[in-house]
């Protein structure tokens, strides 16, 4: 999603997000506690921010149904190879689950988004006038245990829940969508050709709406930076900076450990060589920012290098492109915890729990394409009572998490890829 001519548009991002926070800094510095500066943030850089916000969120409910339904779809055809499949899939739901997990012990650790004090919370919820958080407190009341939110996971009526997707239908929207897929594998590919056809239309239509939106994410991010810098000031500076901090140690600890043990004890490889050999491929990943342009150098590295079977290597790495994102789905889950510490939105056992669910998922149906979370990440947070303007608040670092979780996704696919191969080597 780069600039045509000019300055790259992440570059952009970053730009708006700097004159955001020095300029709502400087207000603060110098006219804080005037109505006046709340009066800009909420009149003049907070509508900034909704119109790019909405641009997003209008393309979410299609673009999740139908990145879902394929992704699942795409596994669901692997599943009939038999053991390759059934293996591949295991991986993909254990290395993820893992991955999520570390991240939300992180989260849950250290705290980086506690500590704003409650009267700069109100009024930085104020100044984004999100309805978000007052929603959350109206359905506090209402809390069902974890055995109701469970059953509810299956949804009545889709479509009631699509229409509801922002407050909280999207977990029930998710699981229609996955059974649409599995029984489009299985119903065969004549039956489910025209359908294919559809969710691959409506995917890319999406996308392109959702990029469209990203030529405005500059000024977006400017006016949210304004309101929160002008309201938090430097301590929103700090939280943002332990948030960054936190997600890179994550995403090294899961590479470093998680990796390195599946490679050693399942692969019996030596972790070290088998990083440097895909070392390409990282590099690559992290340039681009993007699974689906690197799969192309992670196939020749899987045969070249790794001398993995080509027949499973393409299988795995082509899947795994878009089905298999490690990185992701633990960048889905610190985010949005840490912007629940932020607004400070306690969030219950079962909202939690519905996080880490859809962390799992967003790792199945975020496409591999720089900043391919973030639509999901939105609707993820308003659908358990955070501000979906939390994401004015990370997308200015968002380059740089996004490289880096890139490169998790691929070297997970590798991972994989090489794990199956040596399982089925040796089928023990
Ligand atoms: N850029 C990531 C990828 O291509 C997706 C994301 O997390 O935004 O793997």
């Amino acid at each position: 999603m780069s600039a045509k001519k000019g300055l790259a548009l992440h570059t952009k991002i970053f730009i708006g997000l700097i004159a955001g926070t020095v300029l709502g800094l400087l207000g603060k510095a110098l006219f804080g506690g005037d109505p006046r500066l709340a009066w800009c943030a909420v009149n003049l850089a907070n509508p900034l921010g909704q119109v790019f916000l909405r641009l997003v969120f209008m393309a979410v409910v299609p673009l999740v149904v139908a990145a879902l339904a394929l992704g699942v779809a795409e596994i669901g055809d692997i599943g009939r190879v038999g053991r390759v499949g059934a293996r591949t899939l295991m991986l993909t739901l254990a290395f993820s689950a893992v991955a999520v997990l570390i991240g939300v012990a992180g989260v849950n650790l250290f705290k980086p988004g506690a500590g704003l004090a409650p009267e700069v919370r109100q009024a930085l919820t104020a100044s984004l006038q999100s309805q978000a958080v007052t929603r959350n407190l109206e359905n506090a009341g209402k809390k069902k245990g974890l055995v109701q939110t469970l059953v509810e996971i299956i949804p009545k009526n889709p479509l009631a829940d699509a229409v509801e997707a922002f407050e909280g239908g999207l977990i029930p929207l998710m699981f229609f969508s996955l059974l649409v897929g599995l029984s489009m594998s299985l119903v065969g590919p004549a039956k489910a050709a025209a359908l294919k056809g559809v969710f691959e239309s409506v995917l890319a239509v999406m996308l392109k709406i959702i990029e469209l939106a990203m030529g405005l994410a500059p000024y977006g991010v400017a006016g949210l930076m304004f309101s929160v810098s002008a309201t938090a000031g430097v301590e929103a500076l700090r939280l943002l900076a332990g948030y960054f901090l936190l997600v890179a140690g994550a995403l090294a600890l899961h590479l470093l450990v998680v990796y390195s043990t599946a490679i050693a004890v399942i692969c019996r490889r030596s972790p070290l060589a088998f990083f440097k050999d895909i070392s390409g491929v990282m590099m690559t990943a992290f340039a681009t920012s993007s699974s689906n342009v690197t799969l192309p150098v992670s196939l020749k590295a899987a045969q070249e290098e790794l001398k993995l079977p080509r027949d499973i290597s393409n299988f795995v790495l082509t899947i795994g492109a878009t089905a298999n994102q490690n990185g992701t789905a633990l960048y889905e889950g610190v985010t949005v915890l840490f912007l629940a510490q932020f607004f400070g939105v306690d969030l219950t056992l079962g909202q939690q729990f519905s996080v880490v669910v859809m962390s799992i998922l967003a790792g199945v149906g975020t496409a591999g394409v720089p900043g391919g979370s973030l639509p999901l990440i939105a609707v993820v947070l308003q659908s358990v009572g955070v501000p979906g303007e939390g994401i004015g608040i990370i997308l200015g670092v968002d380059r740089l998490l996004d490289m880096s979780r890139t490169v998790l996704n691929v070297t997970g696919d590798l991972t994989i890829a090489a794990c199956v191969s040596a399982m089925e080597k040796d089928p023990a």
